[in-house]
């Protein structure tokens, strides 16, 4: 363990922030990253936050060949009294670290991590948008950089952190959405990528989603890649499903990503006495609780929209309406708490926010 700062170049000037009503997501980004390398020699090193701007990697760099590659996302929230704070940021970095060793990327220190981003955070407090459900998205990630066209691990890395501010996801309320289950392709299979949170995953499931998307559907429901009957995810985000007044969410099973939502999610299910099952669970078992007319509420769980309650679920030929296609009052009474939470509105009995430190100063020094 040696001490190591994190190295300033700020910018000269500072851009133009979005007006609150133009804020989309992933569109503009604020002055600053985070950036640090890593090569076999040195480890981790150079850690520094500089002005945002391209970067010059070499057309060979392992990247862009093989994928190797992993991200995180994660928000800051501004509280009714403007203070910047973090929700559960050392899951995202354990599940890096985890995503990092599937994909053979060496480990980082994910107390730095933490640091890294209070003091990126700090420093661009100003971006942190005050409206209602709006807050800055942090995406961090890792690359392979090394120019090499051989298939191995890379030997050279770097470590980004960039910011961008985003608006509120849902404008008008929440709004149940249309879900098509998926039959033909699949997002991951036991043994592969699935548990890891890589770019590569993503790229896959494009198509799927593309498939639907002129038919008037939000996402996909992933089904299991062996059998194509068990539930996995909706879209980029963990599936929950209320039935007969028990709570289901698929078992993690080595191909299904691990929210840090889900997890929450499971949390105060448990907090508040009501049922919560982790367990493989079918699409003929939904279709069934459907039909019985026990199928209560069903909804998606992940950072960017938090609670995602589904109003219809298409399978084959069939539409299921789930709740007369309205938001349920489990989904709705986790929305509110999760972001009360986040939001600093209302009480945190887990300990899950983590304010970041207004003093630059104490974030500028931190072991590596
Ligand atoms: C990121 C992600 C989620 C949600 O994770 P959160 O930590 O809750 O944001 C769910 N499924 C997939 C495939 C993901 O990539």
């Amino acid at each position: 363990m040696e001490e190591r700062t994190i190295r300033l170049d700020l910018c000269s000037s500072r851009k133009e922030k979005p007006k609150t009503q133009q804020l989309e997501f992933g569109r503009v980004f604020t002055d600053h990253m985070f950036i640090m390398d890593y090569s076999d020699e040195l480890g981790w090193n150079d850690p520094r936050i500089v002005p945002y701007q391209p970067l010059s990697i070499d057309p060979s760099a392992m990247v862009f060949h093989y994928g190797q590659s992993v991200f995180e996302g994660l928000k800051a929230y501004l509280t009714p009294n403007g203070e910047a704070q973090l929700f559960r940021p050392e899951k995202n970095f354990h599940r890096l670290n985890r995503s990092n060793s599937r994909l053979c990327i060496p480990p980082i220190d994910e107390e730095f991590a933490i640091k890294a981003i209070q003091q990126l955070v700090a420093l661009e407090k100003d971006w942190i948008p005050d409206a209602e459900g709006t807050s800055l998205y942090i995406r961090p990630f890792i690359i392979s950089t090394e120019p090499y066209l051989g298939v191995a691990p890379s030997r050279h890395y770097k470590f980004i952190i960039i910011l961008s501010p985003v608006g509120a996801y849902y404008k008008e309320g929440i709004n149940p959405i249309k879900i098509a289950v998926e039959n033909q392709y699949v997002r991951a299979v036991t043994g592969g990528t699935g548990e890891a949170k890589t770019g590569g995953n993503y790229a896959s499931s494009l198509k799927a989603q593309e498939s639907v998307a002129g038919k008037g559907f939000a996402q996909v429901l992933w089904l299991d890649g062996v059998e194509r009957k068990y539930v996995e995810e909706v879209g980029s985000m963990n599936v929950f499903f209320k039935i007969n007044g028990e709570v289901v969410t698929p078992a993690l099973n080595g191909s299904i990503l691990e929210g840090v939502t889900r997890n929450s999610v499971i949390q105060l299910l448990n907090h508040w006495n009501v049922p919560i099952v982790e367990r493989k669970i079918s699409m003929e078992e939904v279709y069934q609780a459907h039909q019985d007319g026990v199928l209560e509420e069903a909804f998606g769980a992940g950072t960017a929209a938090v609670v995602s309650p589904i109003g219809q679920l298409t399978w084959n030929d069939e539409s299921l309406i789930i709740n007369d296609a309205k938001t349920g009052n489990v989904a709705k009474k986790l929305y509110d708490t999760l972001t009360g939470i986040q939001y600093g509105r209302v009480d945190d009995p887990f300990n899950w926010v983590v304010k970041v430190e207004e003093n630059c100063e104490m974030g500028l020094r931190a072991s590596v």
